[in-house]
């Protein structure tokens, strides 16, 4: 019979090894030579809450085909779109996002453990479909549970002094991006945000969402822990939604205006207090070992600022004010932020 030559090893070096002696036994494994699998690459953008990583993500996604995994934890659940600010549907310019708004929330608490396994899966369908998965919220101890090779639900990394908790081996390739304000530019930037969402109807969400029948738990759980929720559940057990406003008593009416006052105040309070806990976290993170790459979005930000200060002092009506997404924007966000991301993304997919 004719020997078919792709089947039989020629003999003598190299091909020696790769034939089977009479008795074969099978080879030792040797670690330091058995191909190890390659993990999958994941893009993680970081930061405090309101510095543009929505954004951002958007715009990595239409340059790098990707899907984004939202690692906010408020955001994970089905409800409260503006309060807890979720990108809108024609803000994601159809880029698919998984865990946004998903959970129900009378489900419980979802909680780091929960994350690592849907996020897990959720990576898993975006690598099957060959795209990237982009890792896109301000909960770090979601990223941290989803990402570390080896996770403990009973380990509390953060509140932890030391960084010695916070493990730098992971289950993907991971590539960090931070997206950095300075403090004080970020927390003015958020002041007028929640002005303006409550402009979007913040109020109105929130009064629906209050349920005066519900028993008070001395530490509430999922969406009510939401900023927003406790501060105007106060305000709405002293003035219910619906209850008709005492035309003629304007001594009612100006203690409801300070109640109002009041909650809006601690809502800016409380995010500010958000900001700094997250920022603490980020930095304890780079302090273990975690290779963060910084891009500093605070000129951006100053822009907007500026924009919306020149629309006030020239007492515009809204219609004609100015885009606070000018030009100028557009140029600094591109130089400061966009491209410095696209190059670290470009080069962690050439390494
Ligand atoms: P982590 O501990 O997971 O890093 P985090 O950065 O979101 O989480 P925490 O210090 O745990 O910060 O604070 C979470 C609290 O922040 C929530 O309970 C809620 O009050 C508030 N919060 C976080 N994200 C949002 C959001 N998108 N909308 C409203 N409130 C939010």
């Amino acid at each position: 019979p004719t020997k078919l030559p792709s089947l039989s090893f020629p003999s003598g070096p190299p091909f020696e090894c790769l034939r089977r002696p009479s008795r074969w036994v099978p080879p030792r494994m040797d670690s330091s030579v058995s191909p190890v699998p390659r993990k999958d690459k994941v893009v993680v953008l970081m930061g405090a809450t309101g510095s543009g990583k929505s954004s951002l993500s958007i715009d990595l996604a239409t340059l790098f085909p990707s899907e984004v995994v939202n690692s906010d934890k408020m955001q994970v659940y089905d409800g409260l779109d503006i309060t807890t600010n979720k990108i809108s549907i024609p803000d994601r310019r159809n880029v698919p996002h998984h865990l946004l708004g998903e959970i129900d929330p009378e489900d419980g608490e979802f909680n780091p453990s929960d994350f690592r396994s849907f996020g897990g899966s959720a990576i898993a369908g975006i690598v099957s479909r060959r795209k990237l998965p982009l890792i896109v919220g301000g909960s770090n101890s979601f990223i941290h549970s989803l990402i570390v090779e080896q996770f403990n639900p009973d380990d509390d990394v953060f509140t932890d002094l030391n960084s010695k908790s916070i493990s730098t081996e992971f289950r993907y390739n991971c590539c960090f991006i931070w997206v950095d304000v300075s403090f004080p530019v970020l927390c003015n930037y958020l002041a007028e945000r929640v002005d303006e969402m409550l402009d979007l109807g913040m109020f109105e969400e929130l009064a629906e969402f209050y349920n005066p029948d519900r028993i008070k738990t001395p530490t509430e759980t999922g969406l009510r822990k939401a900023i927003g929720v406790p501060e105007f559940d106060r305000y709405f057990s002293k003035y219910p939604p619906m209850t008709e406003p005492k035309e003629d008593d304007w001594e009612w009416r100006r203690m409801r205006r300070e109640a109002y006052d009041e909650a809006v105040r601690e809502i800016k309070e409380n995010t500010f207090q958000l900001v700094k806990r997250q920022l603490r976290k980020i930095q304890k993170l780079r302090g273990a070992g975690w290779d963060l790459h910084r891009v500093d979005a605070t000129m951006a930000f100053r822009e907007v600022l500026m924009t919306s200060d020149r629309n006030r002092k020239q007492r515009l009506k809204p219609e004609n004010q100015k885009k606070k997404k000018s030009r100028r924007w557009i140029d600094i966000w591109n130089k400061d932020v966009l491209q410095p991301t696209m190059k670290i993304v470009k080069q962690f997919f050439e390494e």
